[in-house]
């Protein structure tokens, strides 16, 4: 992902952030307002491959450049959601960056449903050019590729913290966002294992903007923290 268009960067001297545009550039940025910077990154993008759908289908735009520009769309989706995931572009390793083009490759160009049959940008743009697809379907599928960016991006959250032998987690609330009853009942105080807990933005009404977050730990900080044998 090209991360020029970001608007900060992490400045290594100092292990903190710096704006990099407008009237702050230069200032140092706190980690909250930098991740909350990409957050609305992935959400104007979102809006953006509906809109590349609405357009492709109005004709105004021809099935080569739909598949790319959705394509790129996808990509600083997923990429957003990665640095979101590893709190930084600092953290996002080049194995990171490898593993989400693997992501991009598996569910957008070359995946297969659970029937075998393929699916992916390239054949939903076929469906669409048969008329198979509504617009209202062809926007609807887009949100949901675009979902699946927050999916990519805590699964990635997940083997990192698996990797460093993380296998456990709580999960919270965030404090400044208003979240929906499902968010609550997913909230997770006690630790637990962390493939047993619910990811953020499933199953719940905040959708993909649930500020529902995890933290891992070691099954010596999980059994401090209450963890249960039952
Ligand atoms: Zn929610
Ligand atoms: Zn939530």
């Amino acid at each position: 992902m090209n991360l020029d268009a970001l608007p900060y960067k992490w400045d290594p001297n100092i292990q903190r952030f710096r704006w990099t545009n407008g009237a702050a550039a230069g200032k140092l940025a706190s980690e909250q307002a930098v991740l909350s910077v990409t957050s609305r990154v992935i959400d104007a993008e979102s809006s953006q491959l509906e809109q590349l759908g609405r357009d492709f289908f109005a004709g105004k735009l021809n099935a080569r450049e739909f598949q790319k520009q959705s394509g790129e769309a996808l990509r600083r989706i997923h990429g957003s959601s990665a640095i979101i995931a590893k709190r930084g572009p600092q953290n996002v390793t080049n194995e990171d960056w490898a593993q989400i083009t693997e992501i991009l490759k598996r569910q957008f160009y070359k995946g297969r449903g659970v029937n075998g049959r393929p699916y992916g940008l390239k054949h939903l743009t076929a469906d669409v050019e048969k008329g198979k697809v509504s617009e209202a379907q062809l926007v609807a599928r887009l949100r949901m590729y675009a979902k699946s960016g927050r999916l990519s991006g805590d699964l990635m959250q997940r083997r990192a913290a698996a990797a460093a032998g993380k296998l456990y987690a709580t999960r919270h609330l965030s404090p400044s966002h208003v979240h929906c009853a499902s968010c609550l009942a997913h909230q997770q105080l006690t630790p637990r294992l962390a493939s047993e807990i619910t990811p953020p933005a499933t199953n719940c009404e905040c959708r993909t903007n649930c500020k529902c977050y995890l933290l891992f730990m070691s099954l010596e900080d999980a059994i401090k923290g209450g963890l249960s044998a039952a």
